[in-house]
């Protein structure tokens, strides 16, 4: 049996950190929000399965949404945690180029950059480099070097959100899987499985079921259905690095087309990750996803790494946690952009579809939500 009757303003699909921005921009605007979580805990996803980074806004197209919101989403996530007293390490990057054609290709990355709105971005020697962090390898021409990218405790990020939510008067109802959902006059109604049944109707349905956002879009009836993309699944390992790091920044090597490439990231304890690598999951492959670690990858890692670090040492990588990207892409093809449809896009009033949010989402996070808060508006 189904319980019947339950109405809101405004329902948000999925309390991983989209989700869960988008409900605290909406509730602080007045709205009435419930936020439908299928898992039995927040953030059970990718928004707990990434590299916690800051980003500076360095690599995405211009114009693009992600180079928009990752500019905009940072300064306002770097004044929203120190206002909210949560952890991060301001602690810059460094991209560098290990051969004389990647060091040409870091003006262009530059160029595009500081286009894009990015602050304090210096292009430094190799030798420079190596001042800042001694276990660059020699083969380093030269680097970016990035002041405003960093490191911050998103866990603390993601409970400050869902404070601030309810703080508003909204709610997180978590075990509350959406099931499927139809027009109901001028508002939506969903169906919500889990162990008590129910359905609600509201004004406005924010999807942000990160993995599962085309498919709960093709749950919805509407003539959104007609326009939904294909998600591709990219998965990215990550390895632990044993001992004490060498380095205080965050070393990137050149991206690739499918991500930033194999880099080192240093946690708040000053531990050192290296990852996430890309391996594209087959064509029709669909959550849940296996996020278990193969050890086998490592190799791989260090062949990579070493480019940059040779002193990392044999055995000291230790297979650690797993995330993986929606994308709206294919391989092989240039990175693709986040997608945020309305009713003004695809033509079923009241619903508002996020797909393909993968990174710098955690950096967008609170751009984005401003966004869907201004469209339901
Ligand atoms: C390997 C990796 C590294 C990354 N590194 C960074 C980084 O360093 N910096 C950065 O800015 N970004 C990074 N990102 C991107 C960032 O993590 C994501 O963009 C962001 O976490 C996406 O959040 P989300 O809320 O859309 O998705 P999720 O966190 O996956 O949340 C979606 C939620 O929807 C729920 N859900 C699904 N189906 C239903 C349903 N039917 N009913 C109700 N709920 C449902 C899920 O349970 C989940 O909790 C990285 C991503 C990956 C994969």
């Amino acid at each position: 049996m189904r319980e019947s009757g339950f109405e809101t303003d405004i329902i948000v699909i999925g309390a991983g950190v989209i989700g869960l921005a988008c409900a605290r921009a909406l509730a602080l605007k007045g709205f009435e929000v419930i936020v439908l979580e299928a898992e039995s805990l927040i953030a059970a996803h990718t928004s707990s399965r990434n590299s916690e980074v800051i980003h500076a806004g360095l690599y995405y197209a211009e114009g693009s949404l992600k180079a928009k919101y990752c500019v905009a989403g940072r300064r306002a996530l770097v004044d929203y945690l120190d206002a909210h007293g949560v952890t991060r390490n301001p602690c810059g990057k460094l991209v560098v180029a290990t051969s004389g054609e990647e060091a040409e290709a870091l003006a262009g990355l530059k160029a595009r950059a500081e286009r894009n709105g990015v602050e304090e971005l210096r292009l430094i020697t190799g030798a420079e480099a190596r001042d800042m962090e001694p276990a660059l390898s020699s083969d380093v021409h030269a680097a970016l070097q990035s002041p405003v990218s960093g490191i911050f405790d998103s866990h603390a990020y993601f409970l400050a959100l869902e404070g601030d939510l309810e703080a508003a008067g909204g709610h997180v109802i978590l075990a509350s899987p959406v099931e499927s959902g139809a027009p109901d006059g001028e508002r939506l109604c969903l169906k919500i499985g889990g162990e008590t049944p129910s359905e609600i109707t509201a004004r406005w349905v924010v999807n942000a079921a990160g993995h599962r956002a085309v498919d709960i879009a093709g749950r919805i009836e509407g003539p959104h259905r007609a326009g939904l993309p294909v998600l591709r699944f990219v998965k990215g390992s990550y390895f632990t690095v044993s001992g004490k790091t060498p380095f205080s920044r965050l070393i990137y090597p050149m991206p690739t087309s499918a991500s930033l490439g194999l880099h080192l990231t240093i946690d708040l304890g000053g531990r050192g990750k290296l990852g996430p690598d890309a391996e594209w999951l087959p064509p029709g492959a669909s959550p849940p996803f296996d996020y278990r670690v193969d050890p086998a990858r490592a190799e791989q890692f260090y062949a990579s790494v070493r480019q940059y670090w040779p002193g990392l040492p044999d055995g000291a990588l230790m297979p650690d946690y797993a995330g993986v990207r929606p994308k709206l892409v294919n391989e092989g093809e240039p990175s693709g952009d986040f997608r945020i449809d309305g009713p003004g896009d695809h033509g079923t009033p009241g619903l508002i579809n996020l797909l393909g949010i993968e990174s710098p989402g955690l950096t967008s996070s609170l751009a984005i939500a401003d966004h869907v808060a201004a469209m339901a508006g």
